[in-house]
């Protein structure tokens, strides 16, 4: 496959070229279901090329796709997703759970453990995409919408420096 893509950011500034073969799944992906644009490219390449970007939407399609290829869909219920997000979470815990709090700031000089960090961190991603998907929840407005009520619930002023519960700030300060 001779397709050159280029790979861009979430603010669509040009990041590297890289053929199709080369990319990883998630592009290859978006570029097989036809997703692709040309655009312009000369901050890397002087000629024009195919941009590709990964959305939430297109991560969730990956998946269930490969949901639906095995016929996965009767297991990925609401309530097994739940369950399943929560043994991820419990396995990316137990990385944790005995370090002290300096360990798990350097958890990623040690390959080993980058390479797991990874990989829960991905399970949990995963499972998280799922349920939203399968439950119709759209994250980018679920995520945008809570982080609104949070700015409201911890003025930057009152909440600066403390882990205080927002029940427990000054009141009066919205700033
Ligand atoms: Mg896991």
């Amino acid at each position: 496959m001779g397709l050159t893509i280029l790979l861009v950011d979430s603010q669509g500034h040009p990041v590297r070229r890289e053929t199709l073969a080369e990319a990883s799944l998630p592009f290859r992906h978006v570029a097989a279901r036809g997703r692709t644009e040309i655009g312009e490219c000369a901050a890397v390449a002087d000629q024009p090329c195919n941009v590709l970007t990964v959305s939430i939407p297109d991560l969730q399609c990956l998946l269930r796709d490969f949901v639906t290829e095995r016929d996965w869909e009767q297991f990925h219920t609401p309530k097994n997703l739940v369950m399943a997000l929560a043994g991820e979470v419990g396995e990316l815990t137990e990385i944790f759970q005995w370090l002290t709090p300096e360990q798990s700031i350097s958890v990623l000089a040690d390959p080993v453990q980058a390479g797991r960090v990874q990989e829960e961190i991905a399970d949990v991603f995963a499972y998280l995409l799922r349920l939203a998907d399968v439950l119709g929840i759209d994250l980018e407005t679920a995520l945008t919408d809570k982080a609104a009520k949070n700015a409201a619930k911890y003025p930057a002023k009152a909440a600066r420096g403390t882990a205080a519960k927002y029940t427990d700030l000054p009141p009066g300060d919205k700033s």
